[in-house]
């Protein structure tokens, strides 16, 4: 499988599996089929709850430990320096796992302690009292300790990986980031790659099973674009694995999500598609901007956050 080397010398795959919205009772028997057929990174985090049942298909033993990536992510309710390693702690008890590949801040957003999702904007802890640098002088600990190999972030913008890897004392390997045609980011992966940084795509399908609450009006389906049906034609293959490709054939990891055996393996074979030069030109016409997790949800009158300050665009 295609990966990427670190500089101490690990090697992240760059397909996972994503496990975002996969429920308890299917998300299981999914880790089982996806590690059954090849896959080597697993996706988690605290916040989709179900970590223990992707704790006891890994203790299964299905693939050594040794051969396989696992990232996991710290909630916003658990910056405080105090929370950090509670939290980490219970992440690798629920997935039955001695360390993570991989832990990152999954947003640059503080929650009180206690709240999961926010519900009004007294839920907000702002990043002048909870500063990103006090966290990731926990995580840096966490890695010093061997409870996790490498550390990172996720939906950083420029602005804050910047801020974050000047005081670093350990640098963030990954920032994980929304991407799909309709949402390149390229200075965002320019940036990454003169730092050193791997830039993981998550929501590369566009996220269509997201909840309700998280859907604009109009839906404009990245995976119903007619140009990358044109290009899944002209490859012989279906429109995921164009959007895979092209995420891969970028540079940059993908961990498309499901729950679906013929769709797991549908989205590993996508890494062997080569999409030729006028395909990439033509998909890279599609950048419109369009954020399916656009962080409206950290966005409460009177609270910390707005969109400008959470993106810096
Ligand atoms: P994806 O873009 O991966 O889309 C998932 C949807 O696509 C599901 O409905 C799935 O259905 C469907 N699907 C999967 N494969 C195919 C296929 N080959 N053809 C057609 N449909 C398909 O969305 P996610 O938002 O889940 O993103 C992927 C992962 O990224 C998450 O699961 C999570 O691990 C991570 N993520 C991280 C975030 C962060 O803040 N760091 C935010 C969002 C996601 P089915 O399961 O039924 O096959």
């Amino acid at each position: 499988m295609l990966d990427h080397t670190l500089p101490n010398g690990d090697r992240m795959p760059m397909l996972g599996l994503g496990t975002w919205k996969s429920e308890p009772g299917e998300v299981g028997e999914a880790v089982r089929a996806a590690l059954e057929i090849g896959y080597r990174h697993l996706d988690c985090a605290a916040i989709y709850g179900n970590e223990k049942e992707i704790g006891e298909a890994l203790s299964d033993e299905i693939v050594p430990r040794d051969q396989l990536w696992v990232t996991s992510k710290l909630w916003n309710n658990a910056h405080a320096p105090a929370d950090v390693r509670p939290a980490l702690q219970q992440t690798l008890s629920d997935l039955q796992l001695d360390y993570l590949d991989l832990y990152l801040i999954h947003w640059p957003i503080a929650l009180k302690k206690g709240v999961l999702i926010p519900e009004s904007a007294d839920a907000f802890v702002s990043l002048d009292e909870q500063p990103i640098a006090d966290t990731w002088a926990e995580l840096e600990k966490a890695v010093d300790d061997g409870l996790c190999r490498h550390i990172g972030v996720s939906n950083f913008s420029v602005k804050k990986l910047q801020a974050l890897q000047a005081g670093a004392r350990i640098q963030p390997v990954a920032n994980q980031v929304e991407l799909h045609p309709y949402l390149q980011q390229p200075a965002l992966l320019d940036y990454a790659n003169q730092n050193g940084v791997v830039l993981t795509g998550y929501s590369p399908l566009g996220s269509g099973d997201r909840p309700e609450r998280l859907r604009g009006e109009e839906e404009v389906m990245v995976l119903q674009d007619p140009l990358v049906a044109v290009v899944a034609e002209r490859n012989g293959c279906t429109p995921a694995q164009v959007l895979l490709a092209w995420a891969l054939q970028r540079g940059t990891s993908v961990i498309p999500k499901s729950v679906k055996r013929h769709r797991l393996e549908e989205n590993l074979t996508a890494a062997r598609i080569e999409l030729s030069a006028e395909d990439r030109a033509e998909l890279a016409g599609l950048d419109r901007g369009r954020r399916y997790i656009d962080g409206s949800f950290w966005v409460h009158e009177g609270g910390p956050y707005t969109l400008r300050n959470l993106w810096d665009d």
